[in-house]
């Protein structure tokens, strides 16, 4: 299945990251937002970002092997990849752009944000969002987190 994905994340601490050719980038702690896309495969991806275990490819790699970063919630709908940068577009109005981010292919600002919530991307994407992979609780009080996106589908 093709489609895009955001991938919400959440740094418990200050850290600099080096982020391929984009160098050394600061990130605050807190939650960030992510979009992608896959065109083919879209589980496989997904699956993909959650194993620590990778060839670093994509920016996004660089900051999910950070060792405070931690991916808390996943969504992900059918959809072509032209809905990827609408909701960059989107993501923008709602949070800071960590500018030149994932988006080497297109002319978005970013397609990585930092975010305060994210209950508006139930709303956000294109339903129906067919995955969501969220811990229970609050962040930094993680017990049991799930290592699969199918541990946690449920109907959206
Ligand atoms: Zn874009």
């Amino acid at each position: 299945m093709r489609g895009v994905y955001v991938l919400v994340l959440s740094l418990s601490r200050n850290v600099v990251v080096k982020i391929g050719a984009l160098g050394n980038i600061r990130f605050s702690k807190g939650l960030y937002a992510y979009v992608g896309s896959a065109q083919k495969n879209l589980e496989k991806r997904l699956m993909r970002h959650l194993s620590k275990v990778k060839r670093n490819f994509w920016h996004i790699d660089y900051l999910l092997e950070a060792s405070h970063a931690r991916v808390i919630a996943g969504f992900a709908t059918e959809s072509d990849k032209s809905a990827e940068c609408r909701i960059a577009r989107e993501l923008g109005k709602k949070g800071l752009a960590i500018e030149h981010f994932g988006c080497s292919d297109c002319n978005c600002l970013s397609h990585l944000f930092k975010i305060d919530e994210f209950d508006f991307l139930e709303e956000l994407m294109p339903s129906p969002s067919f995955l969501r992979h969220e811990v229970p609780g609050r962040i930094g009080q993680v017990k049991n987190e799930p290592t699969t996106f199918s541990d946690c589908r449920q109907r959206v």
